[in-house]
């Protein structure tokens, strides 16, 4: 079988060179019969496949490329809980019972991974080592504490730091304006989960194909027969957990979100003296800056970080030159340090900034729109669509539920997104 690595043309990834490698699985070329069918190999189908399978109900999943290519192969490994969105907001949009619901099933993401990686004994450099949300500047201080007592007021376990303790925290004389640690929160080889997920899925007994891509489907006699290159499979109900990787065959899932490019670079493994002074106890960070950076330190003492982008060969020197600034200007120590790895990858951006599982037919769910935030997001998500395909019931569902929300203007937004960006980086002469 070719390999399809989840890192785009030209790029170098971290994760696939340092993850444990994929459980095996074969192409499509069968008709088969399951309870439930399940597209995409990323957090939200894995985990949907897995809770489904320990309840005895059977599951085929199909993956289009391989585990774990969408963003969930490819992200910055934090394990944060809730949304990006500050709670009250969430209150006004979707109405106080239904954001309580949502706020508190996302509150306790972190947990369910860390119990996952637990009971199935993954190696995926889980930590729950804490996770803190460092203000770059004053002002983004006082939003932090804004949003800590909002999150308090929710019963998050979070807790507000101030200066000496962020730059501490940090080891950056940049960030001493605070921020808000979640002690419960941590971080992960992202891969390494996805494929451990995927190796707890089939002990359960999922059947998984991967290079299966979902071509066509459509009702057959009181189901869904979903078509592949090479295969069938009928099933009574669907999740299409194809997200901000829905390729043209996702049933216009790829409609529902605006693709957004984030990239990461890694350095080399740090000398001794430079792993112990960044990020000492080995939290993740990320900031308020508008060009968001996160920083983190991986298994073998690399300074990974994150930051608005995409890296196409047009792209990519602007970006990287800005990147390694940034980076210099915080971790000022690294100066002359390259860039081992370099590797993007895209989320879907929803208006409003909500995840949404969007009811595309009777039996027919379709998750999408977690605007950056996915590994907790993704693990609950399955657990929670799992436990409503066995009950049958919708009644305590913790996610709104919707039919198909196509995003006006995507091209022209993600190119906004992606210009706009590249024109910030460009001019931003802070770093
Ligand atoms: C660079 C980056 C950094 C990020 N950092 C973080 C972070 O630090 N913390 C965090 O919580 N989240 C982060 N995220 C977000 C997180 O990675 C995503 O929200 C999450 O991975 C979404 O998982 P998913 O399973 O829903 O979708 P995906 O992982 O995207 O999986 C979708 C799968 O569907 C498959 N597919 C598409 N079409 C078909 C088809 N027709 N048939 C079969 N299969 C198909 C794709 O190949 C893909 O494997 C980041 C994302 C990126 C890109």
């Amino acid at each position: 079988m070719a390999a399809f690595l989840p890192q785009d043309n030209n790029e170098k990834s971290l994760w696939v060179d340092t993850a444990i490698a994929p459980p095996c699985c074969e192409i499509l070329r069968d008709s088969l019969q399951t309870d439930v069918l399940v597209i995409g190999a990323g957090f939200t189908g894995l985990s949907s496949a897995l809770h489904l399978a320990e309840q005895g109900v059977s599951v085929v999943l199909l993956e289009a490329a391989s585990i774990g290519y969408g963003g969930s192969g490819r992200n910055a490994g934090l394990v944060n809980a809730g949304l990006w969105k500050n709670p009250e907001e969430v209150s006004k949009q979707l109405g106080v019972e239904a954001a309580g619901r949502l706020n508190q099933a996302l509150r306790d993401s972190p947990a369910l991974v860390f119990d996952l990686v637990r009971r199935f004994a993954m190696q995926c450099e889980a930590k729950a080592c804490g996770t803190v949300h460092m203000a770059h500047s004053k002002a983004g201080g006082s939003y932090l504490e804004d949003r800590c007592r909002q999150l308090q007021d929710l019963g998050a376990g979070v807790e507000l730091i101030d200066g000496a303790r962020s730059r501490a925290v940090s080891g950056s004389a940049e960030y001493r304006y605070g921020g808000i640690l979640d002690p419960n929160a941590g971080t992960i080889q992202p891969l390494g989960y996805v494929r451990e997920l995927a190796r707890a899925a089939c002990s359960q007994g999922v059947s998984l194909f991967q290079q299966s891509a979902l071509k066509a489907i459509k009702r057959r006699d009181d189901r869904w027969l979903a078509t592949t290159e090479f295969g069938q499979v009928s099933a009574d109900q669907v999740i299409i957990a194809t997200n901000a990787y829905a390729d043209a065959n996702s049933l216009d899932v790829r409609e529902s979100t605006v693709p957004v490019y984030i990239f990461q670079c890694a350095t080399p493994p740090l000398p001794g003296h430079l792993a112990a002074s960044i990020i000492p106890q080995r939290e993740g960070l990320w900031d308020t800056d508008t060009l968001l950076t996160s920083s983190r330190i991986d298994a073998d003492g690399r300074l990974v970080m994150s930051y608005p982008g995409h890296l196409p060969a047009g792209q990519r020197a602007l970006r990287q030159a800005w990147a390694t600034r940034k980076r210099n200007r915080l971790f000022p120590e690294l100066r002359g340090i390259p860039w081992e790895y370099y590797w993007s990858g895209r989320v879907g951006v929803t208006t409003g900034k909500i995840l949404r599982v969007q009811l595309l037919a009777p039996g027919l769910y379709a998750p999408a729109g977690f605007n950056g935030r996915g590994i907790g997001t993704g693990s609950v998500m399955g657990k929670h669509l799992a436990q409503t395909i066995v009950s049958g019931d919708r009644g305590d569902f913790p996610f709104p539920i919707e039919a198909l929300y196509p995003e006006k203007w995507r091209r022209s937004r993600a190119a906004y997104y992606d210009y706009g960006t590249l024109a910030l980086q460009f001019f931003d002469k802070r770093w």
